[in-house]
């Protein structure tokens, strides 16, 4: 039995669910109003210079200066904080830092445990950082849940069982669709399993918004609407500034100048946390392909539309396709609705005119019609896109660059809501030189395979989407495409 996914055209009440929604992510648009930092104007001087205030931007900053609170940090923002995929995700916050353990395990095999263990270091230092500074963003720590929807995905509950239960997961399965649907109640589920401590759910904007006030908090000069535009040797090393033990290494280093539309910043070291957006490190494009990715989000349920579905124990699901959809309840009960669809366009082009796209929420509000009929008459309030940073091992990879004076933090391929903690904190030990045991790994120092260059990356991009759907709908067959790529340890996720 294949995927229950309908492929028909989209009705007019379908498009109607969704047709009055604001093309903007919810979470953004819920967030108090708030005046953001001023650009930065003229030259400043710095021992770190950080670029992008999402996730990994923030959580570097914040980890620069827990290491030494005297070293003089600057984050420079091309919009606002929060405005890439950090604003507007899922808001599934899961410890793996290798998109999963089978993942893990196909592409890391012999460092798995390793990988493991500071994934769980890392997601129990979230929690209790997001405790420690106060952020209230709406932390759940529900777990993850993923239902079969198609006969071919049935074993994967035992299976998901067995894996997560070797490596000390507290796995519940939900061996049929009765025990399935008393948990979560649709139609189209068959069984399903419930990884309870593999993370949870948040609200990514209320979490970024309270990272960058812990940030400036801690002495962090944040400026808005500051792209950086080129990184490049700025000449003599700055007066002053490099007294803080995080630079004391290569004190002696020439600086980086990192250039703004109205100034610059001359800093000893920079992190770059630019994520799916194009790089002022040309390498890193090699590695990168910014697929968009797509969500609605409800209205908030009634009590009888809530009580109908069930859903108590509020868990992150994500069903089991290839082309999957992930949902969740929101603190005050709507359902965020995205995925299935992963949109990658000729040229990797990023910004705004792509966040609506009509034929992606057309197709969502239909499936979720096919998973909770219950729920028919529901609409949707708010509708968006972002940039997932998809690179061909799914999870993120790290380098450096002028001499080790840059280091970057990118790929993490739409699971980086936790994982971003760990990438700020290896790439600015790789720009400050410390050793430990994360920078030796095989995992940091190894680079994904690159994508092809266009247009034969479009090309094998749309090839791999189009198998990846036509398996759902042929029972799980992979096929010879992807059989090839499982075979090369190659694939392509959102
Ligand atoms: C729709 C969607 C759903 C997702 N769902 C989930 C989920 O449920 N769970 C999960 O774990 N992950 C999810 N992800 C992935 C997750 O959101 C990202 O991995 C994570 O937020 C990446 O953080 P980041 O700081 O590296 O990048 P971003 O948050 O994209 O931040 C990069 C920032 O850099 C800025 N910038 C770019 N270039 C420059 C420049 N030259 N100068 C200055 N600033 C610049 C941008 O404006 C942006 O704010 C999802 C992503 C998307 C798009």
């Amino acid at each position: 039995m294949p995927a229950p996914w309908p492929l028909t055209p989209i009705t007019a009440e379908e498009r109607a669910a969704y047709a009055d929604a604001e093309p903007r992510p919810y979470w953004l648009a819920a967030l108090p109003a708030r005046e953001p930092s001023p650009p930065l104007r003229g030259e400043v001087e710095a021992d770190l210079c950080i670029v992008g205030g999402g996730f990994t931007g923030l959580w570097a900053a914040l980890h620069a200066k827990a290491d030494d609170p005297g070293r003089e940090v600057v984050l420079l923002e091309a919009e606002t904080i929060g405005f890439g995929a950090s604003g507007r995700n899922g808001g599934f916050a899961i410890g793996s830092l290798t998109h999963g353990l089978e993942n893990g395990i196909a592409r890391f095999g012999k460092e798995i445990e390793l990988l493991e263990r500071l994934g769980r270091e890392n997601l129990a230092g979230y929690v209790a950082d997001i405790e420690r500074l106060g952020i209230d963003c709406d932390l759940e720590l529900t777990g993850e849940l993923t239902p079969s929807v198609a006969a071919y995905q049935d074993d994967w509950a035992a299976e998901t069982a067995e894996l997560y239960g070797r490596f000390g997961y507290d796995v519940e399965v939900f061996p049929d669709a009765a025990a399935m649907r008393a948990e979560v109640d649709s139609p189209i589920y068959r069984s399903g399993a419930w990884v309870k401590d593999a993370g949870g759910v948040l609200d990514p904007a209320k979490l970024a918004i309270g990272l960058a006030d812990a940030a400036r908090r801690a002495g962090v000069h944040i400026y808005e609407g500051t792209p950086a535009l080129s990184i490049g040797d700025a000449g003599a090393p700055p007066r002053g500034a490099g007294a803080g033990a995080g630079s004391g290494r290569h004190a002696a280093d020439p600086p980086v100048a990192v250039r703004t539309p109205a100034g610059a910043v001359i800093a000893r070291r920079v992190v770059l946390g630019t994520s799916a957006y194009p790089s002022p490190l040309r390498s890193i494009r090699h590695y990168v392909a910014p697929v968009y990715d797509y969500a609605l989000m409800s209205e908030p349920l009634t009590s009888e539309q809530k009580r109908s579905i069930g859903w108590e124990r509020r868990q992150g699901i994500g069903d089991g396709g290839n082309q999957f959809h992930y949902y969740r309840l929101s603190a005050d009960d709507r359902i965020l609705w995205g995925g299935f669809d992963a949109v990658y366009r000729r040229g990797g082009p990023v910004g705004p005119e792509l966040d609506d796209h009509d034929a992606t929420f057309g197709r969502l509000a239909q499936n979720f019609r096919v998973t909770f009929p219950q729920l028919e008459g529901v609409r949707f309030t708010h509708r968006w896109g972002g940039a997932i940073d998809t690179c061909s091992r799914f999870s993120v990879f790290f380098g450096t660059a002028l001499g080790g004076r840059v280091a970057y933090a990118a790929g993490y391929t739409g699971l980086g809501v936790v994982s971003t903690r760990f990438g700020a904190r290896v790439a600015l030990d790789l720009v400050d030189g410390r050793d430990t045991e994360a920078t030796r790994s095989r995992y940091v120092r190894r680079k994904p395979v690159p994508f092809p260059p266009e247009p034969l990356r479009s090309a094998v991009i749309q090839l791999t989407r189009n198998r990846m759907a036509a398996a759902d709908r042929r029972d799980g067959k992979r096929g010879m495409w992807l059989g090839l790529l499982d075979r090369l340890g190659l694939g392509f996720d959102s």
